[in-house]
């Protein structure tokens, strides 16, 4: 099946209404960092649980003021619950954490206190709540305390904890495989022969895909020949994503769509008007998907960033996470009307109006070498031309 060119948007529709829905598991919370919150949580109690001292001080009545002397009663520390009811003229001393005891509305200070033969003298009068958190002032039961989707960082964690979510509910990861396409290549540990090279994609495809924690197989190349390529895709189908590169053009040599396509996976899209990197290439099979990128280095690296990172990212539930793009400022003017959306590469600087984007000049589409000084790609739409200081589309690559 052959399918026209398409615009990038166009592509991403297409391939964003095709995401499979995410199934969500059940963690231990000291292994869930990195991973993304699938139900918000919510407060199991009150937060604080009770009228909580934010010093260590005096625990007062506020209607006494400051005279004339206090009489302590009792001493609570954190973790105490005071028995003890405060009445007017009397005192507890408290510790930052403790529960307010009954009687007392407020606390002073330690250091706003003297001590004066046993007796305890306020150096200021308090007004009523004064350092304490009253129950409930940071979240009532039953309110979202951290809401979903979110990736749990190590702050994440301390709010799941501290209402007791101790089993998090976090999206399941996809599983993954990436398959090189080629007979000229051979592995990067070897010395390419005359008319070989090495297979750098079989590096780089996995690491991009790993980057989004996601666990994947790299499986060993395939040779352009039919037989070999519908057996490495039948392992590859396995996983709940399989990634191709090199052999989805139209070539004679290029049997990835029609060794695909004879395995039972149906092509959504196969030719995207972008640069670099024109044909790609996605179908699905049952909850399986495919995606076909273009064998050279530069492309297949790119197409990544621009589809494929985004599709995962909304694989795993979390629409933000693939994305990584921000607006800046194009130091230079691209003047030349494009065909294709380009993807250029690109270094990144701050200024005072904002960040400031600088394309690289860039040899060919097979210059790894750009690409590995690059730390953004700046988005050239297709057909526009664009001036220096405008406003440019930027996909991050740190
Ligand atoms: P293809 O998309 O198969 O036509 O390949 C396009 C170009 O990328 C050719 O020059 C290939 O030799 C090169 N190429 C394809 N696959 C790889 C790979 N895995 N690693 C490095 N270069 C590749
Ligand atoms: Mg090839």
């Amino acid at each position: 099946m052959k399918t026209a060119p398409i615009p990038l948007e166009e592509a991403e529709r297409l391939l964003f209404s095709r995401v499979p829905k995410p199934a969500v598991e059940t963690i231990p919370i000291q292994v869930a960092a990195g991973r993304i919150l699938a139900t918000s949580a919510r407060a199991d109690a009150d937060q604080p649980p009770f009228n909580r001292a934010m010093m260590d001080g005096y625990a007062v009545r506020s209607v006494d003021g400051d005279e004339p002397m206090f009489e302590p009663v009792d001493d609570i520390p954190a973790g105490k619950k005071s028995t003890r009811t405060v009445g007017s003229g009397q005192c507890a001393r408290i510790m930052t954490g403790a529960p307010l005891p009954e009687g007392a509305d407020a606390i002073q200070q330690i250091e706003k206190t003297e001590q004066v033969a046993g007796r305890v003298r306020l150096l200021d009068s308090v007004k009523a709540g004064h350092n304490v958190a009253p129950k409930g002032s940071e979240a009532r039961r039953g309110d979202v305390v951290l809401a979903a989707p979110r990736v749990l960082r190590p702050q994440d964690l301390a709010v799941l904890a501290s209402v007791g979510v101790v089993r998090v509910p976090v999206f399941r990861a996809p599983t993954c495989a990436v398959i090189s396409t080629g007979d000229e290549l051979v592995d990067p540990s070897k010395n390419p022969g005359p008319g070989r090279i090495r297979n750098t994609n079989g590096i780089s495809v996995p690491a991009q895909v790993r980057r989004l924690g996601i666990a994947c197989d790299s499986l060993p190349s395939a040779p352009d020949r039919m037989k070999e390529l519908r057996a490495r895709i039948r392992q590859g189908l396995k996983r709940d994503v399989l990634i191709l590169s090199g052999g989805v053009s139209a070539g004679d040599r290029d049997l990835v769509v029609p060794a695909l396509e004879a395995e039972g996976v149906k092509t959504t899209l196969h030719q995207v008007l972008i640069r670099p990197g024109r044909p790609i290439f996605f179908g699905s099979r049952g909850r399986h998907v495919v995606f076909g990128l273009p064998g050279n280095p530069v492309s297949a690296f790119v197409t990544f960033e621009a589809l494929v990172r985004p599709f995962l990212g909304r694989m795993m539930g979390y629409d933000g996470l693939g994305a990584r793009r921000l607006r800046a400022r194009l130091a230079a003017p691209l003047a030349k009307k494009m065909e294709r959306t380009v993807f250029w590469p690109a270094t990144l600087s701050s200024s005072a109006e904002g960040p400031v984007v600088a394309t690289l000049p860039w040899k060919s589409s097979a210059d790894l070498a750009t690409l590995a000084r690059a730390d953004a790609l700046a988005i050239q739409p297709r057909g526009t031309t664009m001036d220096a200081d405008s406003w440019v589309e930027v996909v991050l690559l740190d």
